[in-house]
């Protein structure tokens, strides 16, 4: 990592946040030939993306979000060929199981992937015995299954991800917090910082939930809520070691992977979810009401977890937009101002193609290998969020 004191020459482009989206996204700029500097206030990983439980499917509702979990599954598989180093990649397929009724929905969405390139097929109880024999599936389920997702370790990604940086001569700043954006005749000039101001030809946010902390004083605001989800683990049993696949249940509203000797467990129906007005200070722990219901859920589809010790769990920060997707690219309002926040549980299966995507943008301003411009923060005053072609909201 290079670090300085005050900054001397003005950079092309300013990252703000260290989290897997800034990290990207700096990678693809750098590789494109421009300066980058990334400002982070903590350590790299040190909000949702440290946190996360990085799991890689391609299961969504939507053509673009499938295309963008399709490359993001791509790209994080082969970590060592895109960025050089490791990603902890899984690959033990994700199962999304469903009731019977919602049978137009999975089969909807399996056809989505399928059009996008994707291996997925739906499966009968009969079927998923024999994939996942550990789970337990009454006949009025049925699945849909991936064979080529997984997971990866979001830490050992992010070291990937941090050397491939410093590789590419960004200059990553590291307990260095952006305090204000510089604009002159409506467009940015700098970056404020406790350690001075850094001239930046373009800025981008990249800060998660702090994001619109910085373009308040601008008079700005973007739709995007905090909450706070919480992760359950528990120890698996000598009997169940050899894992399992990734599950997201729509009857019983919680998703699951292994998570080395233990398993991870999430809720699905994050609607209740507290909303937290200052991402600097939120309760960390998980609630014992939530450690009971992921045990009483995740149970009726591993019952060998029965027998599984709980060890705790954690709560980190969704940044959460009205459709659940991302706010992407440049803000109309300011002239070299980009956003890439909003990511609500889903951010760091597409942060590769988020990079990616920039990269062209800031190299040759347009969006090349996948168009994200429907993404743009403009969708919502234009009366078009991201909508599912296929109805169940749960996953996105
Ligand atoms: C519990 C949990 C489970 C999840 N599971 C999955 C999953 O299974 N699959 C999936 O794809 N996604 C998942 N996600 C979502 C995913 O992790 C996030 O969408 C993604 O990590 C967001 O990355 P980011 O870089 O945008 O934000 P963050 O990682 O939050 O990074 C933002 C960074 O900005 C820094 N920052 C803020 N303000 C400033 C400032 N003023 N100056 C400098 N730095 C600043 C912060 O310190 C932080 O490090 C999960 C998230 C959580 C919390």
């Amino acid at each position: 990592m290079s670090i300085e004191d005050g900054f001397s020459s003005p950079v092309d482009v300013a990252v703000i946040g260290g989290g897997v989206m800034g990290l990207c996204i700096a990678l693809e700029a750098a590789r494109r030939g421009l300066s980058v500097t990334l400002l982070e206030k903590r350590y790299i990983g040190a909000g949702a993306s440290g946190k996360s439980g990085a799991i890689l499917r391609q299961h969504y509702s939507n053509p673009l979000t499938v295309a963008m979990a399709r490359d993001g599954l791509k790209l994080y598989s082969d970590l060592e060929s895109w960025a050089g180093g490791p990603s902890g990649f899984q690959r033990v397929g994700c199962l999304i199981l469903a009731d019977r009724r919602e049978r137009a929905a999975l089969e909807g969405n399996v056809g989505l992937m399928r059009e996008a390139g994707c291996r997925a097929a739906l499966v009968t109880p009969e079927q998923i015995r024999a994939l996942a024999p550990m789970v337990a599936v009454e006949e009025d389920v049925l699945g849909a299954w991936e064979p080529d997702a997984g997971y990866c370790d979001p830490l050992i990604a992010l070291a990937t991800l941090e050397a491939a940086c410093a590789r590419e001569n960004v200059t990553l700043r590291a307990n260095c917090t952006a305090t204000g954006l510089r604009v002159e005749k409506e467009a940015v000039t700098g970056v404020e910082t406790h350690d001075g101001c850094l001239p930046a030809r373009r800025i981008i946010l990249a800060a998660g939930p702090w994001t619109n902390r910085l373009l308040a004083p601008l008079g700005l605001a973007l739709p995007i809520t905090t909450t706070r989800p919480t992760l359950a683990f528990f120890a698996r049993p000598h009997d169940l070691q050899s894992g399992h696949p990734v599950i997201g249940d729509l009857t019983g509203e919680f998703y699951c992977r292994p998570d080395e000797s233990r398993t991870l467990v999430g809720a699905l129906d994050i609607s209740g979810d507290d909303v937290v007005n200052d991402p600097d200070d939120y309760d960390e722990s998980a609630p014992d009401a939530f450690l009971r219901f992921c045990r009483e859920r995740v149970t009726r589809r591993l019952p060998a977890l029965q027998r599984g010790p709980g060890r705790g769990g954690y709560a980190g920060l969704y940044d959460c937009t009205p459709d659940m997707h991302p706010v992407l690219g440049a803000l109309p309002e300011i002239g070299g101002l980009y956003v890439a926040a909003g990511f609500s549980g889903h951010g760091f299966k597409l942060a590769p193609v988020v990079g990616r995507a920039f990269g062209e943008l800031l190299a040759t301003g347009t969006y090349e290998t996948l168009d994200l411009s429907p993404l743009a923060s403009t969708r919502y005053t234009e009366g078009k969020p991201v909508t599912a072609r296929y109805e169940y909201g749960l996953l996105g």
